[in-house]
């Protein structure tokens, strides 16, 4: 058996551990006589799991009794449509601020809904995305029904190191590729969303956290299955949940509880995206765009001189035992997305062979 550090933006790496937990209950879940992927979830055994994955993410990340904790699938591209169809009931007005490609789709995705007014209200596109906004570039609507946001953005991996003040307005934020990444003030937002594939799970399962007074009905003729209130109502079992990923996302929990909890995997994190963008500002050779008080701690996106090496790059790296540090299409160059999961070791091995690579075609 092989490992090799996959530094993809998502699905992205897991701790060997928790492979190693799920391997060993992949036949009989704690004397079951099943897999969890068999088991009904009305089951007993069942409703233990979900209701301690949703316990320890309320543990591990500090989440307020005044929030619910929602277990939704479609990912993070449904919940673009999922915040306008629940929460644009009031003025029907809403602002974007556009950070990059998720920000964009999300804004996109409001403009589908008619009758509504959907707000730009700020953007660094014409920077190249490059950076996030400061607040008093930022013009809020003060009657609107949410803000979005996208905290960190993967692809072209700035990441907002400040909460914007909306003057009380809900503030939304796609948290997909940095939840669990720092610790962070739930109570600042009005609801969090998060993909599971980039630092809790497999694919297949949504997480949402939202502020119990957002839980009201929704647009009229929006579906059971994208109402939150509905699906608070049923504890997230209106209809079978991702099963699988809730059980895998609570192994992924318990183990970060181990290894102490939050604030242990931020200081790793931090840690490790120093030794990568300290090496990235010591040589001419490679470039990172995002101006440094906005570098995402998530995904590191670089190039080297020209088109011709970045190729060459990614070429020789999986030799190398790495692989997925192409760039995202829209960008180019390269990224390398150091989730919770990408060991520091990692890091060290990507950043050697970066060196490598500079010597000789430097
Ligand atoms: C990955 C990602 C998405 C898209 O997630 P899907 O599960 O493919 O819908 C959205 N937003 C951000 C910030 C992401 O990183």
């Amino acid at each position: 058996m092989t490992r090799i550090y996959n530094f993809s933006a998502g699905p992205s790496m897991f701790p060997e551990s928790v492979l190693r937990e799920a391997a060993a209950e992949i036949m009989d879940y704690k004397g079951s006589g099943m897999s969890v992927m068999e088991m009904s979830h009305r089951s007993k055994t069942y409703d233990e799991i979900i209701k301690n994955t949703r316990s320890l993410f309320r543990r591990v990340m500090g989440i307020p009794d005044d929030y619910e904790v929602l277990f939704l699938q479609g990912g993070a591209t449904l919940q673009f449509a999922m915040v306008p169809a629940n929460l644009l009931t009031g003025s029907g007005k809403a602002d974007y601020v556009l950070t990059g490609h998720f920000s964009t789709n999300a804004y996109k995705e409001a403009l589908l809904f008619e009758g509504k007014e959907i707000n730009i209200a700020g953007s660094t596109k014409e920077e190249g995305f490059t950076r996030i906004p400061q607040q008093n570039e930022l013009t809020f609507t003060p009657d609107a029904d949410y803000v979005h946001i996208c905290e960190n953005n993967s692809v072209y991996g700035s990441k907002w190191k400040y909460v914007p003040d909306t003057g009380g307005v809900p503030l939304v934020a796609d948290m997909s590729s940095c939840i669990l990444s720092e610790s962070i003030d739930v109570s600042r937002y009005g609801i969090i969303y998060a993909s599971a594939q980039k630092n809790i799970a497999p694919a297949g399962l949504t997480i949402v956290i939202i502020r119990k007074d957002l839980l009201t009905d929704p647009l009229p003729g929006t579906p059971t299955t994208l109402n939150y209130k509905k699906m608070a109502e049923y504890n997230s079992m209106y209809n079978t949940p991702p099963c699988w990923p809730i059980y895998i996302a609570m192994l992924m929990l318990e183990h970060i509880e181990k290894e102490g909890g939050i604030e242990s995997m931020e200081k790793r994190n931090i840690e490790k995206a120093k030794l990568f963008y300290d090496y990235l500002d010591s040589t001419d050779f490679y470039k990172a765009p995002i101006a440094p008080e906005n570098r995402s701690l998530m995904n590191v996106v670089f190039r080297t001189v020209n088109e011709e090496l970045d190729a060459k790059f990614v070429n020789e790296s999986i030799a190398y035992g790495m692989t997925n540090l192409k760039g995202h299409r829209s960008v180019g160059g390269m990224r390398a997305s150091i989730y919770n999961s990408m060991p520091k070791a990692g890091v060290e091995h990507l950043v050697e062979f970066m060196k490598e690579f500079e010597r000789e075609n430097g």
